[in-house]
């Protein structure tokens, strides 16, 4: 497969932008190479600049849970540009989109937009020191929650590909007030809260984590965060940035019955356009300006082109769209799965509606450090396997596969069958 043009941007692109890129994971650097540049995507099929096609599993990193060029999105975003692209006065689309989230949420009774996943999380950390008057937080390796200062400490995504355990630049007296302990681990988590009683101010959590790859919580363990967060008086925050409205209509915190005190949104509440929430209980969320003195802004907050194109998105969602998508996104790990075991390799993939990891070289991942006992080198050759073959998987071990709604089983065999042809081809090499 011929990347020639791509090749040449990325060239060009490093004489000018650091990397090459306006964000890490998207340069290789998990995987080598060069990076692919796309001039248009439909559906799951994604076009590169040099006309190759690829089936997308990255979808932009989590937002398009409906394919590319979804009509009714893009129908709306075309609508709303020709009236404006923004006023930075109020907007019922504003109005409409809370009203949306917290119908399909209900645990979001107030709901501040903002206008990245990053900016969600920071927020609502800083809402929950102020609520609280405590300063610590506790945070998961292996978990990511955008890059603000606060929450980079043993985080998961481009820290984890490019091995950055702790970033330069974050002064020392901040990164002391985040705590962090494994996932999934009932007995640290208790016996940290007892050695800091009524001092950390909110526990923050991908209830599936899916920066680390992808790692879903123990049975048991998302209640027991309720409950020694409560017991504490910390506030417990979901960060749904992934996990809103990929895993269920009412995000994980419908699928595993656990109501946090706030929730962090992102990715597909965008529709593909650059946004983020966060929201939750009145009484906490009453702390914001302009009703309290908690203080967050945004020039570009809740602009109406990523409202109307976020709006599309949360329309077309129901119940009924998740069980075609987990039946979609299991045939493909049970799929992966048996292809690996075949060819010789030891395996986990692990998978919930709509997002997947394969680890090579383990069996079983249920936290940072079995995540970090896989082998990435394997995945490396195998992506780049995928790659040629027109399959664009994360380009990072340690990122998860996201599907849409408009993959189908055609899409599934064909990324099987060039599966199943990449792992035969690792073995012998082996
Ligand atoms: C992507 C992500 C973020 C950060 O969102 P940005 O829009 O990239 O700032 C925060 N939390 C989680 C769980 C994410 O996956």
């Amino acid at each position: 497969m011929n990347r020639n043009r791509s090749r040449e941007l990325f060239a060009r692109a490093k004489s000018k932008v650091p990397g090459g890129v306006n964000s890490p994971v998207r340069a290789f650097g998990g995987v080598g190479g060069d990076p692919v540049f796309f001039v248009s995507g439909n559906g799951p099929w994604l076009t590169d600049e040099d006309g190759n096609r690829y089936v997308d599993y990255v979808a932009s990193w989590g937002p398009m849970l409906f394919g590319h060029s979804n009509p009714k999105l893009v129908a709306a975003v075309t609508e709303q540009a020709s009236k404006s692209m923004g006023f930075g006065a109020p907007t019922e689309l504003e109005i409409r989109m809370a009203e949306k989230i917290s119908a399909l949420m209900p645990s979001l009774e107030r709901v501040r937009m903002v206008s990245s996943g990053t900016e969600a999380a920071m927020s609502a950390i800083r809402l929950a020191r102020g609520f609280t008057a405590r300063d610590l937080i506790l945070k998961f390796s292996g978990c990511y929650h955008g890059h603000s200062d606060s929450l980079l400490s043993k985080a998961g995504s481009g820290l984890l590909t490019f091995g950055i355990p702790n970033c330069p630049g974050i002064p020392n007296d901040i990164a002391k007030l985040t705590l962090t302990l494994p996932f999934n681990d009932i007995s640290a988590l208790e016996k940290l809260f007892k050695e800091n009683p009524q001092r950390i101010a909110c526990v923050i959590v991908e209830p599936v984590a899916g920066n680390m790859g992808c790692v879903i919580p123990h049975q048991g363990y998302l209640e027991c965060l309720r409950e020694v967060t409560r017991r504490d008086g910390a506030l417990l925050i979901f960060d749904e940035v992934i996990t809103g409205f990929r895993l269920a209509s009412g995000g994980a915190q419908s699928l595993f019955g656990v109501t946090p005190d706030l929730t962090t949104l992102g990715k597909i509440i965008g529709g593909g356009l650059p946004v983020g929430a966060f929201g939750g209980r009145q009484d906490v969320m009453a702390h914001i300006a302009p009703d309290g003195p908690v203080y967050q802004a945004g020039t570009l907050s809740g602009n109406p082109l990523a409202m109307a194109a976020g709006l599309a998105a949360l329309e077309q969602i129901n119940p009924e769209i998740y069980p075609a998508l987990e039946e979609q996104t299991r045939a493909l790990a049970d799929g992966l799965t048996y292809a690996a075991r075949s060819a010789g390799f030891t395996v986990a993939c692990n998978q919930v509606c709509g997002m997947f990891s394969l680890f090579f070289g383990v069996d079983a991942v249920n936290n940072f450090d079995d995540v970090m006992r896989a082998d990435a080198g394997i995945y490396r050759k195998f992506f780049h396997k995928m790659l040629d073959a027109g399959v664009y998987l994360a380009p990072s071990a340690y990122e998860v596969g996201f599907l849409s709604t408009s993959h189908t089983a055609e899409t599934t065999a064909l990324t099987l069958k060039a599966a199943e042809k990449a792992l035969h081809e690792i073995k012998e090499v082996v």
